[in-house]
């Protein structure tokens, strides 16, 4: 949604490492063991893909969903901003319930090409699971199942929740109410990339 309102490049490290899988490159083999079981790719790897996709797509403002993670990814990632004469203007952190993420994890379909995400709930993909934008096949995600996420879970706790102080030290972080619906996110998420980019 950010890449066609605002036309700045997106990207997730899942997507990234989607990618590597789907072009069955050794890395994304490797990586993609790890995540089915719940873990988390090694910093480095994550920061290594990060650091090409910005030397590629970084010219004109970036987004990143899912990154950083943990407080590792964020002070390399200062680093790597650092040197491109830029820093962290906004850290969004979207705020969800525990039953907020069970139930979207449940009900959620993502394209494999594009890794657009939309719900099973959503009456338009019900009869035909296709993506609106690429044509590709939308699936559930088989790294979705109960006890990966009870390791996602886990970890964010003690590897994702620090950065809140981080980010809060330095002045970036907004807190969103995630438990809404997605328009009413966007438009908050919206909202504040249009004034930060004043
Ligand atoms: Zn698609």
């Amino acid at each position: 949604m950010i890449t066609r309102h605002f036309a700045i490049s997106v990207t997730s490290p899942g997507a990234i490492l989607r990618r590597e899988r789907d072009l069955g490159t050794t890395l994304g083999m490797e990586t993609e063991e790890i995540s089915k079981h719940g873990g988390l790719v090694s910093d480095d790897i994550i920061v290594h893909l990060i650091e090409d996709w910005l030397n590629l797509h970084g010219q004109d403002g970036f987004v990143f969903d899912g990154f950083p993670r943990t407080l590792n990814q964020a002070q390399r990632l200062d680093g790597l901003l650092q040197n491109r004469q830029t820093s962290v203007d906004l850290a969004l952190w979207l705020e969800v319930s525990e039953g907020t993420v069970r139930d979207r994890i449940a009900s959620r379909l993502q394209c494999r090409r594009c890794g657009f995400t939309t719900s099973l709930t959503s009456a338009s993909f019900a009869d035909r699971a296709i993506c609106p934008y690429c044509d590709g096949p939308l699936i559930r995600r088989d790294d979705d199942d109960a006890s990966v996420l009870e390791t996602r879970l886990a970890e964010f706790k003690s590897k994702t929740e620090p950065l809140l102080s981080y980010y809060e030290k330095n002045g970036a972080l907004h807190r969103i109410d995630g438990n809404r619906d997605r328009d009413a996110v966007f438009a908050e998420v919206a909202g504040l990339i249009e004034e930060g980019a004043k």
